[in-house]
């Protein structure tokens, strides 16, 4: 099964000069989107992962069907504004501006091992702020950043701490 060949590349959006990869069609695609969980269940199947984070929106989709294919809890990482309780909150920079990423106060029990995902990797930004909202609230273990696609050219993981990170495929 040619999974990427499911992942979309649409010049210009969503500003000029963005590539934007989209895999959307993969997830449309029963066989492919089930290569691709199959595919990194065998990855962590034995990695004993007691929950799978989804960063908002489309690392949702993905860290929620790993979890149900590793017998795992989903946790989602929010965009402002969406919990009630008042969850720890994140602020990290965009290109222009900044945003706030948050997570619920009792999204862990101590000693989890989690795996954190998103689809995309690429200057770091977004999953560098919800690792440090992760590590500096909880006291989990976090076994592996994961994504669908990382862009190589951006150096998003050399602005990481020192987690393995596991991207299905390289751009
Ligand atoms: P960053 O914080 O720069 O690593 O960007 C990661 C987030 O932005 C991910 O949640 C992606 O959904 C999105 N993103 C960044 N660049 C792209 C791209 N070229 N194509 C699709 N999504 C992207």
């Amino acid at each position: 099964m040619d999974i990427e060949s499911y992942i979309r590349t649409t010049p210009d959006f969503p500003k000029p000069g963005i590539l934007f990869r989209d895999f959307t069609p993969l997830l449309a695609h029963g066989p492919a989107f089930a290569a691709l969980i199959d595919q990194l269940k065998a990855r962590y199947a034995d990695s004993q992962i007691d929950v799978v984070v989804g960063i908002e929106a489309r690392g949702f989709v993905l860290a929620s069907a790993l979890a149900y294919a590793l017998g795992a809890g989903t946790v989602l990482v929010r965009k402002a504004g969406k919990l009630p309780h008042e969850p720890h909150a994140q602020e990290y920079e965009l290109e222009y501006g900044s945003s706030i990423l948050e997570i619920s106060r009792d999204a862990f029990q101590d000693g989890q091992r989690i795996l954190i995902v998103d689809d995309v990797l690429a200057t770091g930004g977004t999953v560098g702020a919800a690792l440090k909202l992760i590590q500096s609230h909880f006291s989990v273990s976090i076994e592996a950043l994961v994504f669908l696609m990382e862009l190589d050219a951006l150096n998003g993981r050399q602005k990481l701490p020192a987690v393995p990170i596991h991207s299905v495929f390289h751009y």
